[in-house]
């Protein structure tokens, strides 16, 4: 039989940090603390094995767990030498969620568990602080209800009518009644009183008690916290984050030491470094007579931990450094323990309970990109990880938070700012305001840019966080969920502005007389944590130092080549800034967009209208100057790089003047009637044009065309050559099916050379080549490589035609797939390794049995996507292209994909 519960703390541990999938992050790393001698309050962690099997059974514990769970609950009794729901010496516990990856805030606790009548007298006496023990208990009693009563059943109350937000009420009531300011204020009578009037409440609202029975309330907070795996937060979150369902969530039962236990007892969060700029110094806040709720829900504004980490918002306050000496020594040695111990920033929460400091949770902490770069930096400066670690340290969609713009420091200058708060996540933001959630998903639907803004953070929120450019919030610190979670994502973030007095019904927030509503534009800068009224300038983020130092690291440990997508010597050449190694995809139909298009679309237009062979041969040579010039712009802004030009693709239909000016235009130089012009674009009309006139099937209807685009690629890079350049052009015929039509072409592609070398007098060295976007080509890519020597998925259209899924209208029905879980990702932007990846591996096996020295890119949109390159590295391909700004995104990417590989 599984074993389902794993044990940790000063009497025996199980478990160890390499454990997470199975005890998840926090039970792995509680286990590995305790291992280290750190003080850990003892405990157990039930597998998310179990969570899957209580899920299987029907939500009911799976057999054996109790006596498993009776058997670990008594050796923490015996490690805390205290006795669960004994009337004498009562044990309290906590029950908390875990999944293997950390989900902050997306997930249930339930604290002081085991309060009831039979246990609160005797904890009374032996604390000889009454006041303590009903505050813990009305603690319990809310989080219990809200967790255990009301989320895990399923009931889903309007805004503002859950049990929680009734139950916080009465507390106001009372304080009001008594004229109190803080929850401090509340006396042992105060906190009785309030205590069975929640009671009665949940009664009231809930139609139940309760529970007044120690194991009862241990089982029901277990329980409940498996069934937040599946509550709405949770499941947006893994949507967002692609955490599969069946991973479950561990359950970490643990004694519970006090933070609130009056003023020689604080609870706090820390991290070893600084999560949002990476510094090294030891960051964090912490409260005098709290529990751990009390800093992360931002209701007090949490002390700084030291000295040197104090900010605008908190330097009133004392720190821990200050205040205890001795605990927070003990606290930093931990901190340089752990830092050694597991080589890179640890999240922590710790409580001090009467004067003894506890740890209660370690875990690699999210920061930001700037933080992650700067970290694995200066660690490896520090000779704390090799490079190899460095370069796993970065994730590549951080990269993309580094390439993002940021407040320009000179439009910044001039702006005044009407708030601040805490810096919470990088970066600059501009949009329009929107008070709720569901309001910034809406405005990101409907294409606008918005900025969230929140009374405090409310992990219900995720969504929301996810659509809106920035984030502002009048209450949290820095530890907060939104902090947390927007740091995670990379996103601008300021919380605990507190000066905001945010009207959600009225839709409007007022600042020291300023007032803004719903729509007004707003600029954040999250790295300062200032707002400014409008919109302020912004800039890129990319020369930075470090970034070019670590991308250079990068590079060092990457096997596989990078190209980019790029269609005009501008991109071409930011691309080659961002380090690009060549293109990959040269679209030729994109010179006829545009500004500038203008000459080459109506040359082109005539091409397309011509009414027989001798019209269409004149308009192919008038076309002919512009297609050169363009590609020997590219070729040399690429000089020493390859290019691969494809040949022109789309349906020309789309290139077919529609409005009146256009077709009189062209009826003017084809000497023909606006009626004729109409007529002959009606006759280019398609059904199905993805899958009609496109591709080499052009080339072979008007091979004039073809041969007007080889020759002047050739000839572009014979100029070039002649000028003393090296230009490397690679000619890719597109949407090709069977190894025929690449031999029908290839003649044209070998006479052409020969006469453009022959009359400049240099050879010009050119590969020839195809993609490989239809699954036909795919199954037939040994014979495809008789011909062709390289290949390019065009992972746009493999996908499209394996799924037979449209990509232009897949977006009317993706979101049912993926809310349903039909789809765990589009495919458009992540290769379906499972279905289209298939046709990939058989093609590079295929096609290199045939030809071994066979070249293998990628160049459809996946080319950029962390998850693809990574395939694309283990299927064996050559190089991937993405576009320019993707570029260093797909080069850390594939670096980590040889670094992986070579463990
Ligand atoms: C592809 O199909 O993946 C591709 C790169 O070509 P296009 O997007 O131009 O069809
Ligand atoms: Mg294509």
């Amino acid at each position: 039989m599984a074993k389902y519960v794993y044990g940790f703390g000063p009497t025996g541990t199980d478990g160890d940090a390499s454990m997470k999938n199975l005890l998840g992050g926090k039970g792995a790393n509680l286990a590995e603390m305790a291992r280290l001698g750190l003080p850990v309050p003892a405990g157990f962690t039930i597998t998310t094995d179990c969570c899957t099997a209580y899920f299987d059974e029907g939500g009911n514990f799976p057999k054996g767990l109790q006596a498993e769970v009776e058997a670990a609950l008594k050796q923490t009794e015996e490690a805390m030498q205290m006795k669960y729901g004994d009337p004498e010496n009562p044990l309290l516990i906590s029950s908390r969620s875990g999944a293997r990856q950390s989900m902050p805030g997306m997930m249930e606790t339930v604290l002081n568990v085991g309060l009831c009548s039979a246990t609160i007298p005797g904890l009374v006496k032996k604390s000889g602080n009454e006041r303590f023990v009903y505050d813990a208990y009305r603690r319990l009693i809310t989080m219990y209800s809200d967790v255990v009563m009301e989320k895990a059943e399923g009931l889903e109350p309007e805004e503002g009518k859950g049990i929680r937000v009734q139950l916080e009420k009465l507390m106001d009531a009372l304080k009001q009644q008594k004229g109190y300011r803080s929850d401090t204020d509340l006396t042992a009578d105060d906190l009785k009183q309030l205590c069975e009037a929640y009671k009665a409440k949940i009664k009231e609202v809930l139609g139940r008690e309760f529970p007044d029975d120690a194991k009862q309330q241990l089982w029901g907070a277990v329980g409940a916290v498996f069934k937040s795996w599946n509550g709405k937060r949770a499941v947006s979150y893994r949507r967002i984050e692609g955490i599969p369902d069946d991973w479950g969530t561990a359950v970490n039962v643990q004694s519970m030491v006090f933070g609130n236990m009056g003023d020689t007892s604080a609870t706090g969060v820390a991290f070893t470094r600084n999560p949002a700029t990476g510094e090294n110094k030891f960051y964090g806040e912490w409260l005098i007579n709290a529990q751990g709720e009390d800093v992360v829900a931002g209701i007090r504004t949490p002390s700084p931990l030291n000295e040197e980490t104090k900010n605008e918002q908190n330097q009133h306050l004392s720190s821990l450094e200050k205040e205890w000496p001795p605990l927070y020594q003990e606290l930093v040695d931990i901190r340089d323990n752990l830092e050694k111990h597991y080589t890179d920033m640890q999240d922590i929460e710790f409580t001090i309970q009467e004067g003894r400091l506890y740890m209660l949770q370690c875990r690699s902490g999210k920061r930001t990109g700037t933080a992650a770069l700067n970290m694995a930096m200066e660690m490896l400066d520090e000779g704390l990880i090799d490079e190899r670690t460095a370069v796993m340290r970065v994730a590549p969609t951080q990269l993309d938070e580094l390439l993002h713009p940021i407040v320009d420091p000179e439009a910044e200058k001039s702006a005044q700012s009407f708030v601040s708060g805490l810096p919470a996540g990088p970066g600059g933001a501009c949009g329009q305001i929107v008070f709720t959630s569901n309001d910034a998903v809406k405005a990101a639907k409907e294409g606008k840019t918005c900025v969230l803004v929140r009374e405090e953070t409310n992990p219900e929120d995720v969504e929301g966080m996810r659509a809106a450019e920035g984030i502002l919030t009048a209450r949290g610190g820095m530890t907060s969920h939104a902090a947390l979670v927007a740091r995670g994502w990379g996103k601008c973030c300021i919380v605990g502005a507190g000066e905001l007095k945010i009207d959600l019904d009225a839709r409007t927030m007022t600042v020291g007389g300023k007032s803004f509503k719903e729509g007004d534009v707003i600029t954040l800068n999250g790295t300062k944590g200032l707002a400014y009224a409008g919109a302020v300038k912004m800039m890129d983020a990319t020369e930075n130092p470090r970034f070019q130092e670590f991308m250079k690291i990068v590079d060092k440990h990457r096997t596989m080549g990078v190209r980019t997508n790029a269609d005009t010597p501008e991109d071409a050449k930011l691309a080659r800034d961002f380090g690009a190694e060549g293109i990959g995809l040269f679209r030729t139909e994109h010179m006829f967009y545009g500004a500038g298009a203008d000459e080459a679309l109506f040359q082109l237009r005539k091409m397309i209208l011509s009414g027989n062979d001798e019209e269409r041969n004149a308009a192919i040579d008038g076309l002919a100057p512009f297609v050169k010039k363009d590609i020997k712009d590219t070729l040399e802004a690429m000089d020493t790089l390859p290019v691969t030009v494809r040949l022109l693709d789309p349906p020309l239909h789309e290139f077919a003047p529609t409005s009146e000016g256009a077709q009189a235009a062209m009826a003017e130089a084809l000497g023909i009637t606006v009626d004729e012009v109409q007529d002959r674009v009606d006759s280019l009309h398609e059904v199905n044009p993805m899958m009609g006139h496109r591709g080499v099937r052009l080339g072979i209807t008007y091979t004039t065309l073809t041969e007007m685009q080889i020759r002047a690629i050739f000839e572009a890079a014979a100029e070039l050559q002649k000028a003393g350049k090296n230009p490397k052009p690679e000619i890719m015929v597109p949407v090709t099916c069977t190894v025929k039509e690449l031999d029908f072409v290839k003649p044209i592609f070998d006479r052409v050379k020969q006469e453009v070398e022959q009359q400049s007098g240099v050879e010009v060295d050119c590969l020839y080549g195809t993609m490989i976007e239809i699954p036909r080509a795919a199954l037939c890519a040994d014979k495809m490589a008789q011909t062709a020597q390289f290949f390019s998925f065009g992972t746009n259209d493999l996908t499209q035609m394996g799924f037979g899924f449209s990509r232009d209208d897949i977006g009317g029905f993706l979101h049912d797939y993926l809310d349903e879980g039909i789809l765990d990702a589009d495919p458009f932007q992540t290769i379906d390794q499972e279905g289209v990846g298939q046709l990939i591996q058989m093609s590079v096996e295929k096609g290199r049995a045939t030809r071994s020295d066979l070249k293998i890119g990628i160049c459809g949109e996946q080319g950029g996507d962390p998850a693809s390159v990574d395939f694309c590295f283990k299927t064996g391909l050559n190089y991937v292209s993405c576009s320019p700004y993707r570029v260093p995104i797909a080069r850390l990417a594939a670096a980590q994909a040889s670094v992986k590989a070579q463990k």
